[in-house]
């Protein structure tokens, strides 16, 4: 019997053969577990927890508060699974609800029901392992889904700073704090790329960032014009996005609108949007309906100052007239130091309304 105040295993590290885990687009359980169980394991112990720290291989018996199995699952249809937390007792229902709250409060992406597969609920840890609090499986994702692994993989050790907070408030230990939203960091500007890991490129789920040459129903419905006549395709920083000029749009300031004039996709009336508000508009295709483009995040970077904002899509526009690619709210233009006509980069971002990322980010 060993003791310490916790156990955290790094799924499947070290098999060759048998459990060898789950291998996704951008990487595999054996190389993203012992990040985060590492990770989680540096932060605890440098705040005085005691941590036992093992690969797949357990034996004899540990005897802890809490016992983590640290693992990403794989499914098949890809991104039919997601987040989940597997135990066998009912005694562990209070600390998976607790890491179900803290971790919702990040992970953009759906939840499986607690135990929802046999290696969940049968895993093979818990058989080693005798906790007073409870011991879980953590499941932080399906890695097979490239949506889902796209956000995991450049988080993994914030992963591990999460569950340190997670375990430190559990056996109220450590006192560790939630290490807050990925990249939004006090100093957004101590790294001149920080918006890369914001980074999700110009398609998602076969939607594209508006550029000059591609064909677009709904411009020719609203503006009589077949093909988008702006808006390059560029590298910056070897990323693809799309350049053009910008202008900025609604708030109280915009005299050019009616005062009930309202955004064609969140319905909020323009001119009462706050000033503080992070949002744009580009001449999108609303072909296969506008429920994606709804509050969808775009990553815009100004490549003069390397300065980015993540803002929220809520309406189409502006008339191909201006020469412009994209409106922006007052806010977004002014956080980028930018003016009327400049030229800047947009793209996807990886951040979603309940990743509570938005305004300046780098
Ligand atoms: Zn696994």
């Amino acid at each position: 019997m060993v003791q310490a105040d916790l156990l955290i295993q790094a799924g499947h590290e070290g098999r060759t053969s048998g459990a060898t885990g789950a291998d996704g687009p951008l990487g595999g359980e054996q190389e993203w577990t012992p990040i985060v169980a590492d990770e989680a394991t540096r932060i605890l112990r440098e705040a005085g927890v005691k941590v036992i720290r093992e690969d797949a291989f357990l034996g004899g018996k540990y005897d802890v508060k809490v016992a983590v199995f640290v693992h990403f699952d794989a499914s098949s249809p890809s991104c039919s699974s997601g987040a989940s937390i597997g135990y066998d007792d009912s005694t562990d229902q209070d600390a998976a609800k607790a890491w179900k709250e803290l971790y919702s409060q990040y992970w953009p992406f759906k939840w499986m029901p607690d135990n929802f597969t046999s290696n969940l609920k049968n895993y093979y840890g818990f058989k080693y392992t005798r906790t007073s609090d409870a011991e879980l499986v953590l499941e932080f994702g399906e890695l097979t889904c490239l949506e889902q692994a796209e956000w995991l993989k450049p988080r993994l050790k914030w992963l591990g700073a999460l569950l340190a907070h997670f375990l430190s408030q559990r056996i109220n230990k450590g006192n560790i704090a939630d290490p807050g939203p990925f990249g939004v960091g006090s100093e957004p500007h101590s790294d001149p790329s920080n918006w890369s890991q914001f980074y999700a490129g110009l398609q998602q789920e076969g939607y594209i960032i508006p550029y000059q040459g591609v064909e677009n129903p709904t411009l020719r419905r609203k503006l009589g014009k077949i093909k988008e006549p702006f808006g390059e395709l560029v590298e910056f920083k070897d990323q693809k996005f799309v350049q053009g000029k910008v202008a900025w749009f609604a708030g109280k300031k915009d005299q050019l609108i009616a005062d009930d004039e309202t955004a064609t996709l969140t319905g909020e009336v323009l001119r009462l949007l706050p000033n503080d508000d992070y949002y744009c508009a580009m001449r999108w295709n609303y072909q296969a309906g506008m429920q994606f483009w709804k509050n969808r995040h775009l990553l815009v970077v100004n490549p003069q100052n390397d300065r980015a904002v993540v803002v929220r899509v809520i309406d189409w526009g502006p008339n191909t007239e201006t020469e412009r690619i994209m409106d922006l709210s007052p806010q977004a233009l002014e956080s980028l130091e930018a003016k009327t006509d400049d030229v800047l980069l947009c793209a996807f971002s990886n951040t979603n309304p309940t990743s509570q990322v938005l305004g300046l980010i780098s």
